[in-house]
Order: structure tokens, then C-alpha cells, then sequence
């Protein structure tokens, strides 16, 4: 199942963002175009859809949607007929489809349908070029009333000066680890069986120290991707494979720490080198080190 957020207050992280676009909402001052700059994978598009959300709910509060009136039911469920989502980088790999940016373009005009506003998402918007931006430009350059667009981009810069002139700039930034695990969890990205089974018998011929070839057999049962991963830019195979790892090596930190009240010393000694290096490693993925690389400086106790 792919995961849509029903209200800003389920986004996880960018905590400043959110509570800044819930006031922009509340007092009726949200531009009427506006870019969402941060890193591929940040939840740009999570946070687009909540936004938009909000806007649509009749009976929002504080800015943020009620989550369970219809607007909200259909906006969730990706059928609000005052919801255009143009498709992202993912969907149209090829390029922004002209089609439908001038569909978009033309039925920000009329009306809303059911009364309240209308929202328009263009994700990965540095691909407006052409026809597509011209298409679009003119909604931005004379927006219709309680419409909004909401662009989302790695970086405003890379957007055609005509288009980033007319919209505001929020930017976001790269999700923590601990936060990217949150919405894998909330994805249900990650495949709960091998989460829930780290290959401790790779990973402790790891720890035990200088065997490579252990290292290839952990790498190669990381996920390779994210397995149902939808609705949001392409969160990289790396940073799933971080997250990943980051639960097994704390799930072997809690194994290896029962070995610190060994009554043998040596024991209990080499119990505490291996948490040591399992400290760095865990520090190691907080820097975004690559997993192999992680898994050859714990296992060659660097
Ligand atoms: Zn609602």
C-alpha cells in the first residue's frame, strides 16, 4: 500500500516547515504558488499532498485537514476532483507530459467543483520547460482565485527563472535516519520478514573480523529497493539500504551487549570492542556512509 499522508500532522520531520504552512493556511495567507525545495527522497510530495489536503478540507482546523470529511477521504484516496497531480519524475520518467500540464492549466480555471479551493501539484518541477512552462506560466502569472499551485524541486535554481519568480521558495531538509525509518515503517517499504530477521549469522562473521566475504553475503541481502515505494519522489536504494542495516546492527548491538556480563573476562572484553565498533558503524551511517563500506571498516575494526 503506498502512503499518503491524510494530514500535515502525520508528516514526519520537517517540523518547521509544516507548522509555517499550517499559519500560511489558517490565516488565508498561503501564496498562491509555491515551491517545495529539498533533497530527492525528503518527502516533498508527501508534504504537497498534505498541504493540498488541508486547503481542500472544509472543516479544517489549525490549518491542518480534518483527515476523515469527504474532501479529505477523496484527496486521500487520490480522486478530489479539485486535486491535480501531474505525474512525477517516476510516473512520466520521460518528461513532463504537455497533455496534461495544459489540462491542468486549463481546468485551474474553472471553478472548484465542490466549492471550497483547488490545488495543483507539479512534482519535480525543474522539468517545466517548452510548452509544458508555457502552459503553466499563465495560471502563475494571473492565478485563479483560491487555487494554488504547489511545485516541488531538489532546487529552485534549476527552475526556469519565469516560473521561480512567481512562486515562493520553502525549503526542506534531508530526512535524519531515524526519521527516514519512520516513513519506511509507515510505507511498510521494507519487507517486515526481513526486517524482523537480520542475517546475524553473515553479521556476526563480520564482527568476529576480517572476513570480506561475510560482508558481500550482508550487503547482498539488503533490499535492492524500496518494495513498494509509490507516491513519492524515488527514495534511493541507498538510503533504504541504510535504514535497513541500521536495524540490523542495532538489533546485534542488543545481542553482542548481553555478552558484557560474561563472567570470563576475555569475553566480556571482546564484547566491548565489538559494541565499540558497532557505535562507529551506526555513527557511520548517520553520515550517510554507503552500507559495504559501513561493513568493511566494522568488520576490519577501523
Ligand atoms: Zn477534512
Amino acid at each position: 500500500m503506498s502512503y499518503r499522508p491524510k494530514a500535515l500532522r502525520e508528516i514526519v520531520g520537517h517540523t518547521g516547515a509544516v507548522r509555517l504552512l499550517a499559519r500560511l493556511v489558517d490565516h488565508d495567507h498561503l501564496p498562491h504558488a509555491l515551491i517545495l525545495e529539498g533533497p530527492v527522497g525528503c518527502g516533498r510530495r508527501t508534504l504537497a499532498l498534505a498541504l493540498a489536503t488541508a486547503l481542500l478540507c472544509p472543516q479544517r482546523q489549525a490549518g491542518d485537514a480534518c483527515g476523515s470529511c469527504a474532501h479529505c477521504v477523496q484527496a486521500h484516496a487520490g480522486n478530489h476532483p479539485d486535486l491535480s497531480e501531474l505525474p512525477g519524475r517516476r510516473e512520466a520518467p520521460s518528461g513532463l507530459p504537455v497533455d496534461e500540464a495544459r489540462a491542468v492549466a486549463e481546468g485551474a480555471s474553472s471553478s472548484p467543483l465542490l466549492g471550497v479551493a483547488k490545488a495543483i501539484i507539479i512534482p519535480d518541477a525543474e522539468r517545466l520547460r517548452g510548452a509544458s512552462a508555457n502552459a503553466l506560466l499563465k495560471i502563475l502569472e494571473e492565478p485563479p482565485p483560491r487555487t494554488t499551485l504547489i511545485l516541488t524541486a531538489a532546487s529552485a535554481a534549476g527552475l526556469l527563472g519565469t516560473i521561480r519568480s512567481r512562486a515562493q521558495v520553502f525549503r526542506l531538509q534531508a530526512l535524519s535516519e531515524a526519521e527516514n525509518e519512520r516513513v519506511l515503517g509507515l510505507r511498510g517499504a521494507l519487507s517486515r520478514e526481513r526486517l524482523a530477521v537480520p542475517p546475524f549469522a553473515s553479521l556476526d562473521r563480520v564482527l568476529a573480523g576480517f572476513d570480506l566475504a561475510a560482508v558481500a553475503e550482508v550487503v547482498a541481502t539488503l533490499p535492492s529497493k524500496a518494495a513498494d515505494d509509490d507516491g513519492d519522489e524515488a527514495r534511493t536504494p541507498a538510503a533504504v539500504q541504510r535504514a535497513c542495516l541500521r536495524l540490523w546492527l542495532v538489533a546485534l548491538n542488543d545481542r553482542v551487549r548481553g555478552g558484557l556480563r560474561s563472567p570470563d573476562p576475555r569475553s566480556a572484553g571482546r564484547a566491548l570492542d565489538q559494541l565499540e565498533r558497532l557505535h562507529r558503524a551506526l555513527a557511520d551511517l548517520d553520515r550517510n556512509h554507503p552500507p559495504r563500506l559501513v561493513l568493511e571498516a566494522l568488520a576490519l575494526g577501523k
